[in-house]
């Protein structure tokens, strides 16, 4: 118990370093040069790829819902192999629902958490036929009271399904927003509400892929490719000069 709660510990001050010298590294801007940062991250974004497409298959606002319930704490193309032919056969709320939940883990079982997932995806079916017609509300209180529905997915389906300027925030977003400084937050909501205060309002329908895509390919955890990265004139985090072609 004093071991883990040691560990624990030291990981908390580890964070709140890290943390720490992200602000300083990145300097925390006033909100006006946040935005101005944002704009021009933006446009370089969208100039190297104006049509940014998100990597989850889906045939409809429900596969969608789905797919995004299925790819916590997975890989994109993991959720795609187990979806193409689960999706071939289960569209609909009803014919979801009808798999029950041992039908439907038994097609999902590639995917972690996948008993805890058919759980959610079985019960949220459910509650959209008797709550909503069968139909994903374009609603966010309604989407976030589905079973297994947060905030971050509610915000995916919104923007995705319906055209909404929201801004889901997951482990790149957070990553590239920080290190870029244009919305430095500890938590996803404090990210989130950054970004929705500096990405200027003709962004935001692909704000979302544009940051995701970035920090999935170019701005990466670990290995950053700075070298290569359409933002390195503007990007204000330091680490990223070392190693880096002048
Ligand atoms: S220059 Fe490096 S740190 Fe900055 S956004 Fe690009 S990849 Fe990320």
């Amino acid at each position: 118990m004093h071991i883990a709660f040691a560990v624990g510990a030291t990981q908390g001050a580890a964070k709140v370093t890290a943390r720490a010298r992200m602000g300083a590294m990145t300097g925390r801007m006033a909100r006006t040069r946040r935005a101005a940062l944002a704009e021009a991250v933006f446009e370089r974004l969208a100039a190297a790829d104006p049509e940014p497409k998100g990597e989850l298959d889906s045939v409809n606002p429900f596969t969608l819902l789905v797919a995004v319930v299925l790819s916590a704490q997975a890989t994109d193309a993991g959720v795609n192999k187990a979806t193409k032919p689960l999706f071939a056969i289960a569209d609909t709320p009803e014919k979801m629902a009808a798999l029950g939940e041992e039908g439907l883990a038994e097609r999902i079982k590639t995917i972690g958490l996948f008993r805890s997932k058919a759980r959610h995806v079985v019960a949220l079916s459910k509650a959209l036929i008797d709550r909503y017609g069968g139909e994903v509300p374009r609603d966010r209180e309604a989407l976030e009271s589905l079973p297994g529905v947060g905030r971050k997915t509610a915000n995916v389906v919104l923007n995705i399904a319906f055209g909404e300027p929201t801004l889901a925030v997951d482990t790149h977003v957070f990553r590239v927003a920080n290190r870029l400084g244009i919305a430095p937050g500890r938590t996803p909501r404090e990210v989130e509400d950054e970004l929705m205060k500096v990405v200027p309002p003709r962004f935001l329908a692909h704000a979302h892929h544009w940051l995701i895509l970035h920090g999935r390919y170019v701005c990466k955890a670990r290995k950053p490719a700075c070298p290569v990265c359409v933002l390195r004139q503007i990007c204000p985090w330091e680490p990223k000069t070392a190693g880096a072609p002048g």
